[in-house]
C-alpha cells in the first residue's frame, strides 16, 4: 500500500513539474513566428501557454519585439 501511496505522490509531483517547466521553456523561433503572424489558434492551450510564457520571461519578450527586424525578412526572402 505505500508503494502505491508513494507512487500516487510522484506522479502529481511530475504532473505539476512537467506543467511548470512546460511554461518555462522558452518559445522557439517557430512559435514566436506563429504568433507574429496569428497562426497560432487563440482558443489552443499552446497559445495560452504561449502567452503565459510571455508574461514571465523578458527574453522572450525581446524575441518577439525583435522578430520583425530579422527573422521576418529571413523568412520572406525563403518564401
Ligand atoms: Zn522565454
Amino acid at each position: 500500500m505505500i508503494t502505491i501511496a508513494f507512487l500516487f505522490a510522484a506522479w502529481i509531483v511530475y504532473k505539476a513539474a512537467r506543467r511548470i517547466s512546460s511554461q518555462y521553456r522558452h518559445l522557439d523561433k517557430e512559435e514566436i513566428r506563429d504568433v507574429m503572424l496569428n497562426r497560432t489558434d487563440k482558443n489552443s492551450p499552446e497559445y495560452s501557454r504561449i502567452i503565459r510564457h510571455l508574461g514571465i520571461c523578458e527574453k522572450c519578450q525581446d524575441k518577439l519585439h525583435n522578430y520583425k527586424n530579422e527573422d521576418y525578412i529571413e523568412d520572406h526572402l525563403v518564401d
